[in-house]
């Protein structure tokens, strides 16, 4: 009887932690010794580590352990909410049921681990003030987990249910007043923080109403909305006219307002603003030194010192050493020559790519330290990536990451494009060879350029229409009229995909750039990369879907990421291997999906079977077309009831979801 308790276990094995933000993925395998017992479970203690790294705290209770922290049975777990910039340890206890007997210590594993740089979380709390009849003041708290300085909130409001006319308020206090409101009118309101990691989420849907108006005479009670749609036309002529006159592509308009506050207005989506600052064309500067001096810090000579060379760039070499401003830490950083005997139209071509980067501030877009030019050779400093760029890293480690890891580095990507696309600026050269990695996997976008951004790329070959362009990584609507846009980014990112999941491996190998262009012509796509997860191969083939309209956007590609990370056993069904013939093309399309047989399986248990002979005559006649149906085909098909179209819609997401997920065998 003694014997069935037999002995505790040993310590679990080969941990590893992968950080996203302020969350970790930590994996390990199982202990060598399970001490003859079939219940084995781990608990995980977290510690703080506070005045550089030698004093602890408990990590408290508002962290998350998904699925939970203790009498875990599955080798990982996912720890949510933790701070930003803050190192932690980790201790991984393998226990059984004896091991509470014994006077053993428990067997355990530590990892340290630096969480990033995290946007803040939503705001929860937004309350009203004072109300009259054309205004309401409105306050906030500041987000739970600011994860930084608060650097401004963005303010968000428009008439219920006119949500096409919004008004963005920029402030740095946790209140405004919204004036030019219609009298008795209810307005939404919604609140984000931004850090210098960038924007966290938006507040919940916050509804307020406005006093009613009191004047007799109806007439004047028109007037106020005629003053306020006067003045809003004002303001949007005024912006149109300043963005004409200035040249721009897009800027900040600063409405007449609080010195804290910028204002903008928004009208039916005609003229797109974007919530977040918009990037700003170099070329748009009469003088391409002034663009320089906005957006990149000079930095003087005598900080830097040239240690290494570590690569050539199309304008100079490429080296690294320390820089030491005055008042900071000294820090590595890369620099970016400009070889003698250059032309001026050369320096504003590479000083352009500081302009560039200079306005972009993400921890997944490779940051600018600054511009020597006031001395020459002229330089570009940045961050300093330890592991290079990510096609060579990949060749060099084949085989050596986890999925999760893999998975890690595509959400990085993932997130910075998304910053980009936010921004306005479309990449137009995504590929693994353009995106650095430092020491810790974080991968970084890089290689922002003018007119040059594809002359340097030796990837780039020239069109019949005379652009160049790098064929293997470029959206078919890209290469046939140059409609570059962050939809043709996408299926670049797509690629980016491809290239990860197959250790650097070169899309469409050795085909060349006419075969490549005809086979994605006539509708043929990478297969799915050796071992890849189905959720991943369909994202891929997502992302290279011929109508760019129907692509994701970066903002689903990296919430579909998170959800993978968080739920690593979607990542468990692979490809299925008959389906994977490896070099050579797959035909988009025969993805098949497995959840109802028929389409009239599918309508009847949603309880829609009576569209079933619609849906026939229509040509929706397999699942799989179904999957790719839009509100719009549905009223083409003749579902014209709100609540059906809305039901039908959230089964077909509900598919497209599984299917991404690798529930369904593809
Ligand atoms: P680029 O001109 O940006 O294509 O850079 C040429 C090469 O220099 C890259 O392929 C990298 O190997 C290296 N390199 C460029 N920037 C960095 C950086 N910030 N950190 C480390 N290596 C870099």
């Amino acid at each position: 009887m003694f014997n069935l308790f037999k002995e505790p276990p040993s310590a679990p094995r080969n941990a590893i932690s992968n950080v996203n933000e302020t969350s970790v993925f930590l994996e390990w395998t199982v202990p060598e010794e399970t001490g003859g017992r079939k219940d084995l479970n781990y608990n995980i203690l977290c510690r703080k580590i506070t005045l550089a790294w030698n004093k602890y705290e408990e990590c408290g209770s508002q962290v998350r352990y998904l699925p939970q922290q203790k009498g875990l049975r599955n080798n990982s777990i996912m720890v949510a909410d933790l701070l930003a910039h803050t190192n932690y340890t980790f201790v991984v206890e393998a226990v059984n049921g004896v091991s509470e007997l014994t006077a053993l210590q428990h067997q355990s594993v530590s990892l340290n681990v630096t969480t990033n740089q995290a946007a803040p979380s939503p705001i929860s709390a937004v309350r009203k003030g004072k109300t009259a009849k054309n205004s309401i003041s409105v306050s906030w708290q500041e987000p739970d987990r600011p994860n930084g300085i608060i650097l401004e909130y963005e303010i968000k409001y428009f008439e219920k249910d006119q949500e096409t006319s919004y008004t963005i308020i920029k402030s740095k206090e946790t209140e405004i007043i919204a004036d030019g409101l219609k009298p008795s009118a209810v307005y939404v309101f919604l609140i984000r923080a931004r850090t210098s990691a960038g924007y966290g989420g938006f507040s919940r849907r916050f509804e307020f109403e406005t006093s009613p108006f009191l004047a007799a005479s109806s007439d004047q009670s028109q007037a106020p909305i005629i003053a306020v749609s006067f003045i809003v036309g004002v303001i949007l002529l005024a912006l149109v006219t300043g963005f004409l006159l200035s040249g721009r592509r897009c800027g900040y308009s600063k409405a007449k307002q609080d010195p804290d506050e910028e204002k903008m207005h928004f009208h039916n989506g005609h003229i797109k603003f974007s919530g977040i600052r918009t990037y700003i064309d170099p070329h748009t500067y009469e003088d391409p030194n002034q663009a320089v001096h906005e957006f990149a810090k000079e930095i003087d000579v005598s900080c830097i010192t040239i240690e290494r060379v570590i690569g050539a760039g199309e304008f100079g070499e490429v080296c690294s050493g320390p820089l030491k401003l005055p008042g900071k830490r000294e820090m590595l950083v890369a620099i970016k020559t400009l070889k003698a005997g250059y032309t001026e139209k050369q320096r504003r071509e590479f000083l352009g790519e500081a302009s560039i980067m200079g306005q972009f501030d993400h921890p997944n877009i490779i940051h600018l330290e600054g511009v020597v030019t006031k001395s020459k050779p002229v330089m570009i400093i940045t961050e300093y990536m330890e592991n290079g760029s990510l096609d060579t890293f990949l060749k060099k480690n084949d085989g050596q990451f986890t999925v999760i890891q893999l998975v890690g580095m595509l959400r990085g990507i993932a997130s910075g494009m998304r910053y980009l696309s936010d921004m306005g600026y479309v990449h137009r050269d995504l590929a693994a060879r353009n995106i650095l990695v430092n020491g810790n996997l974080v991968c970084k976008v890089s290689d922002f350029g003018l007119s040059r951004v594809l002359e340097d790329d030796p990837e780039a070959a020239y069109t019949t229409r005379g652009g160049k362009i790098p064929i293997r990584w470029t959206a078919p609507e890209a290469i046939s009229f140059r409609k570059f846009t962050s939809a043709s980014d996408v299926w670049s990112y797509g690629i980016v995909m491809w290239e990860v999941m197959s250790y650097g491996e070169r899309p469409y190998w050795e085909m060349s750039n006419q075969d490549v262009i005809k086979a994605v012509e006539e509708s043929y796509r990478l297969p799915g990369p050796m071992d890849c997860p189905a959720a991943l191969y369909q994202l891929m083939m997502d992302c290279w879907q011929k109508d760019r309209n129907s692509r994701p956007k970066f903002e689903e590609i990296v919430s579909l990421l998170d959800k993978l990370i968080r739920n690593p056993s979607s990542l468990k069904t692979l490809i299925n291997s008959s389906k994977r013939v490896s070099n050579l093309l797959v035909e988009y399309g025969t993805i098949e999906s497995n959840v109802y047989r028929s389409v009239g399986e599918w309508l009847e248990a949603i309880k829609m079977g009576r569209y079933t002979e619609l849906f026939m005559e229509s040509g929706y006649t397999t699942v799989e077309v179904v999957t790719q149906m839009t509100s719009d085909d549905l009223r083409r098909v003749g579902v014209n009831l709100a609540g059906h179209q809305k039901k039908i819609i959230s089964s077909i997401q509900e598919m497209r979801v599984q299917m991404m997920n690798g529930q369904v065998q593809i």
